[in-house]
């Protein structure tokens, strides 16, 4: 079988990439190894920039109609950040499981066409001159690239013998989705709480009579990551935080996990490239992991495409480890910075304090909430040093054909011209007088200026020709 793209892992990395190469019409096929979704949802909170990025392609709506709620502030190691503060249409976490969010991109991506092959296990890979074999139970699939989206464990790491540098975890929590056959917060409130010796939990209703709790303590330090999770662990923590009054009636799925932090050091292997936790792996605290794949995501699609259809330069798929590496990277720091700070030592807990008064300093909250909610991030692009290059733009236009955009003000009809071989549609909008920019499909400005001779290099980059 031969297609464009290969992507290994049906998560929601695998399919946000998925539904980007089918936008741009790459033929694709994704290889899952699990036969059917597990239903089960590891993240529940969806960050500002993932909303903004899943309104372009207006996923925005149906997204919000499977979402359980708009929170209206969001979290660093348990202090509470205001996000009304940042520049965005979407001040706010979206607290949505996982599984549905995997389903509303399922459901693009089957209507873009793409295929999911499930119940195929990726075993072999290699890559040549031409093109990437892969190998995954009876499927023998020959592609122009192939992208590992296939989580912490990647099997496409290991096969390209990439290392998975970083620190190993110091902090053991479980999660849970467990019913209860007493009262239970029915609110679903940001988990601001200080650490204690004695441990901490944290209890959310998920609908249906579900709710997540998250819990650590002392216990779970000294058991075995493998040791099975039972009622009575379950039921000690819950007593512990929330007194006799909560019980427990049954757990409906639960898994150790730890703050363990790791980052590939190259995102692309020829014609190979790591995406989501395949690429790099970290602590869930302030919810960001699943944001970060599926940011991979809108970063690579379009690239790929651009590379196999419009003749661009190779150098362009190196632009997205150049981009989403560092990305990534503050990421793994800001989570380690949590674990510090969710530890009851008491060194800890004065830190803790000082970082809490900091926070409450409208600017401090700033920047730590336009660090995790994605809204900070800048790509260091080439070009003149306009204000805007690089930057995402807070209040794009909805681009749900997956192509770039020009928008220029009055007077630059030539600008227009010169971006057509782009996208052959362009959309003409009304900006401030004589300036332009050129908008890449992931909402990023790739040039601002009045000056054709640059847009046409910028064009030339990110475009492919001009
Ligand atoms: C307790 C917890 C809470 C979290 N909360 C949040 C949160 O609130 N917000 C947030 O943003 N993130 C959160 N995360 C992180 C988030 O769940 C992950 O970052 C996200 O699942 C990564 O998506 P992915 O698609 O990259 O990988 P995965 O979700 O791991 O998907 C990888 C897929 O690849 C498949 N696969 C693996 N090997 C193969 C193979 N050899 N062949 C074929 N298929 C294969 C797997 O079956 C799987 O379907 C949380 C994580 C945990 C543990």
């Amino acid at each position: 079988m031969n297609v464009d793209v290969i992507v290994i892992g049906a998560g929601p990395t695998g399919l946000a990439l998925a539904a980007e190469l089918g936008l741009a019409g790459l033929s694709t096929l994704v290889v899952e190894q699990m036969a059917e979704r597990s239903g089960q949802s590891k993240a529940l909170g969806l960050q500002p920039r993932t909303a903004e990025l899943l309104e372009l392609r207006d996923l925005f709506a149906p997204l919000m109609e499977r979402a359980i709620e708009r929170i209206p502030g969001g979290h660093f190691a348990g202090m509470r950040l205001d996000l009304k503060a940042l520049d965005t249409r979407h001040p706010y976490m979206i607290g949505i499981p996982q599984g549905r969010v995997e389903a509303l991109l399922e459901a693009r991506v089957t209507e873009l066409g793409i295929k999911i092959m499930r119940g195929h296990e990726l075993t072999e890979l290699s890559q040549h001159a031409s093109g990437v074999t892969a190998r995954a139970g009876e499927l023998h699939i020959h592609a122009d690239y192939l992208v590992g989206c296939d989580g912490g464990r990647s099997t496409v790491r290991r096969l390209l013998g990439v290392d998975f540098p970083g620190l190993e975890g110091r902090l053991a929590m479980v999660v849970a989705d467990i019913t209860l056959s007493s009262a239970a917060p029915s609110a679903w409130e940001l988990p601001v709480m200080t650490p204690s010796p004695t441990g901490r939990s944290y209890l959310a209703p998920l609908g249906d009579g579900v709710h997540r709790l998250l819990f650590y303590g002392p216990e779970q330090q000294e058991l075995p990551r493998d040791a099975p999770i039972t009622p009575e662990e379950v039921s000690r923590a819950l007593a512990a935080e929330f007194g006799p009054t909560v019980k427990l009636s049954g757990i409906r799925w639960a898994s150790r996990f730890t703050d363990a932090s790791r980052q590939v050091e190259q995102y692309r292997h020829g014609r190979v490239f790591l995406a989501g936790d395949a690429a790099h792996i970290h602590s869930p605290m302030g919810g960001q992991g699943l944001n970060l794949g599926v940011q991979d995501a809108f970063n690579l699609g379009w690239k790929l495409a651009v590379r196999l259809r419009h003749g661009g330069d190779d150098e362009l798929l190196d632009t997205y480890h150049r981009e989403r590496h560092p990305v990534a990277a503050r990421v793994l720091a800001n989570t380690r910075a949590q674990s510090v700070l969710l530890e009851p030592k008491e060194e800890h807990l004065a830190l803790r304090g000082i970082v809490a008064e900091l926070l409450r300093v409208p600017a401090a909250n700033q920047v730590i909430a336009g660090m995790l909610a994605g809204t900070d991030i800048r790509y260091p692009l080439p070009g003149p040093g306009h204000p805007l290059l690089g930057m995402r733009l807070a209040d794009a236009p909805v681009m749900a054909d997956g192509r770039g955009l020009l928008m220029t003000g009055a007077g630059q009809d030539m600008l227009v011209k010169a971006a057509a071989p782009w996208s052959g549609r362009i959309r003409h909008l009304q900006r401030g007088q004589g300036e332009a920019m050129f908008l890449r499909p992931d909402g990023h400005v790739a040039w601002a200026g009045s000056d054709p001779a640059a847009l046409v290099t910028a064009l030339t980059m990110w475009a492919g020709h001009a």
